[in-house]
C-alpha cells in the first residue's frame, strides 16, 4: 500500500503521548458523565481507554468538577491506567484553573475555546489567564475553534471587511477564514504570553463534511501546529459514522492530522466506546494503522439463503473485538491479522488466499463443506454441524502460533511507540485490566451455531 506523507507538525507531548507528525495519529475520546460523578467518570474512562483511547477528555464545568478531576485521575491510575486526561475547558476556565491548582496540575492538556472564553469583552484577559496557567504548570494546550461558538466579534469585523471588499467572498468563506484567523491569532498570543510553539495543538471543528476539509486544508497550509480532525456534532449511529468517515477520511489520506476524534451521538445507554472504535477503524481502513484484525466477509447474495454466514461472519468480528484487549498485551503484531469469511466457493478461496486464515461456506446448493486456507495455502475441509467451532480453534492456534512470544511480528509498523519514544498508555500498562489485576488471556469461549 502507497504510504502517505504526513504534513509536517511540530511534536506536542500529552502526558508521555506524542502528537504531532513524529508519531502516529492517535486516537482520543471524549466522556459524557457528570465530571463531578467521580465513580462514573472513572469507569468510563477506563472503558474508553480499554477500547483503545489514547487520550480522553473530560469536561471541567464547575467548581464540582473541577474537585473531582485529581480524585478522578488517582482512581484511573488505580485501575493501571496512565491514560492522559485532557480538561474541556469554557467561559470559565480562567475562574477554575486559578482556583483549583490541584485540578490544573493533574491535568496533561487543556482545551481553550477561543470564541466563549472572553465573550463580551474587548481585552483577552480570560485568554492570557488560562495560557499562563498552563505555563505555570508546563501542560500543552488544545487551542479548539468550533463553528458553533466562533468569536462574533471576529467574524462580524470580517463580514464587515469583506462586503466592503471589491470582490466580497460568499458568507460561507468567510466564516471558513474566520476559522482559521481565530486559530492561528489566537496560537499566535499564546505563543507571545509564554507557551513553546510545541505545547500548542490546534483545531477548527464544523458539521458538514466538505466544510471540515476544506478549513483544515486552509489551516494545514498555514501553519505547523499538530492538528486535532474531527467532525463537531457528527450525528448518530450510521450518519455520524459514515459523516465522520467521509470528513476524515480526505485530510487523512492528504497527511493531515496528528489525532482524532470521532464525536458520535450515543443511542441512550449505548456503548461510548463505539467513539473509539470508529476513529481505529477508519485509521485501519485507510492503511494508516492497524488496531484490531480485520474480517473480508462478502455481502452475501442467492446463493446463501441462510443466515449462517452472516452470524459466522458477526460472531467471529465480535470475538476479535472482546479478545483484543487482552490479545493485544499478549500477541504483539494480531492487530495485523486478515481473516476473511465468505459466502459460497465463488470468490471465496480466492478472497480467502489474501488473506492468513480464510474460510469458504457452503452456498445453498453447494456440497456442505467448507475449504479454509492459512497463509494462502489450502489448509483443510471443515465438514459438519461443528464448522465454526473447528475455525474458532484454527484461529486460536494461527493467533498462538503466529503472534505468541518469539512469534511475534513486533507489533505492526504503525501502532507502537518506538524505543525511548512516547509512551503508549495502552501499551505500558500491559497488565490493566478495570479491577487492577492482571487477567490471564483466556480461551475463547465461542457459541455453536447449529
Ligand atoms: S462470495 Fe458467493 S455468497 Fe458471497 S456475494 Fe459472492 S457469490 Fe454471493
Amino acid at each position: 500500500m502507497p504510504s502517505i506523507t504526513r504534513r509536517n507538525a511540530v511534536n506536542v507531548n500529552v502526558g508521555g503521548v506524542i502528537v504531532g507528525s513524529g508519531a502516529p495519529v492517535v486516537v482520543q475520546s471524549m466522556t459524557n458523565t457528570d465530571t463531578a460523578d467521580i465513580e462514573s467518570t472513572v469507569q468510563q474512562i477506563a472503558a474508553l481507554a480499554r477500547a483503545g483511547s489514547e487520550m480522553v477528555r473530560i469536561t471541567v464545568n464547575n467548581d464540582d468538577a473541577a474537585k473531582a478531576v485529581p480524585y478522578i485521575i488517582e482512581g484511573i491510575q488505580a485501575k493501571g491506567w496512565n491514560t492522559p486526561i485532557i480538561g474541556d475547558f469554557h467561559y470559565n476556565g480562567h475562574q477554575l484553573l486559578r482556583k483549583y491548582p490541584a485540578m490544573a496540575r493533574a491535568l496533561s492538556k487543556y482545551r481553550i475555546n477561543p470564541g466563549n472564553v472572553s465573550i463580551g469583552r474587548k481585552d483577552d484577559d480570560n485568554f492570557r489567564t488560562m495560557v499562563e496557567c498552563a505555563v505555570d504548570n508546563q501542560k500543552p494546550v488544545r487551542i479548539g475553534v468550533n463553528w458553533g461558538s466562533l468569536d462574533q466579534a471576529l467574524l462580524t469585523r470580517m463580514m464587515d471587511e469583506n462586503s466592503k471588499s471589491a470582490n466580497p467572498l460568499d458568507a460561507r468563506d468567510v466564516m471558513m477564514e474566520a476559522m482559521v484567523v481565530s486559530a492561528l491569532d489566537n496560537a499566535a498570543a499564546a505563543e507571545r504570553y509564554g507557551l513553546r510553539r510545541d505545547q500548542i495543538v490546534l483545531s477548527a471543528k464544523v458539521s458538514g463534511v466538505r466544510d471540515l476539509v476544506d478549513v483544515y486544508t486552509e489551516l494545514a497550509k498555514r501553519c505547523d501546529h499538530a492538528l486535532h480532525l474531527g467532525l463537531t456534532e457528527a450525528g448518530m449511529g450510521m450518519k455520524g459514522i459514515v459523516a465522520s468517515t467521509a470528513g476524515l477520511s480526505p485530510l487523512l489520506l492528504s497527511g493531515i492530522g496528528d489525532t482524532i476524534r470521532v464525536s458520535l451521538t450515543p443511542t441512550p445507554g449505548g456503548d461510548r466506546s463505539e467513539e473509539v472504535r470508529c476513529g481505529q477503524q477508519i485509521l485501519q481502513s485507510l492503511g494508516i494503522r492497524s488496531f484490531m484484525p480485520q474480517v473480508t466477509s462478502c455481502p452475501g447474495c442467492g446463493r446463501t439463503t441462510s443466515t449462517y454466514f452472516q452470524e459466522l461472519a458477526e460472531r467471529i468480528q465480535n470475538y476479535l473485538v472482546e479478545s483484543m484487549p487482552e490479545w493485544k498485551q499478549a500477541y504483539p503484531g494480531v492487530e495485523e491479522l486478515k481473516l476473511a469469511v465468505m459466502g459460497c466457493i465463488v470468490n471465496g478461496p480466492g478472497e480467502s488466499k489474501h488473506a492468513n486464515i480464510g474460510i469458504s461456506l457452503p452456498g445453498t446448493f453447494e456440497d456442505p463443506k467448507a475449504p479454509v486456507y492459512i497463509d494462502g495455502e489450502f489448509a483443510t475441509t471443515l465438514k459438519g454441524d461443528r464448522i465454526v467451532e473447528e475455525f474458532q480453534v484454527i484461529l486460536d492456534n494461527y493467533v498462538q502460533r503466529r503472534y505468541g512470544h518469539s512469534g511475534g511480528n513486533g507489533g505492526g509498523s504503525h501502532g507502537a511507540p518506538s524505543a525511548g519514544g512516547p509512551v503508549n498508555p495502552n501499551t505500558i500498562h500491559a497488565d490493566a485490566v478495570e479491577d487492577g489485576t492482571k487477567k490471564p488471556v483466556e480461551p475463547p469461549i465461542f457459541a455453536v451455531i447449529q
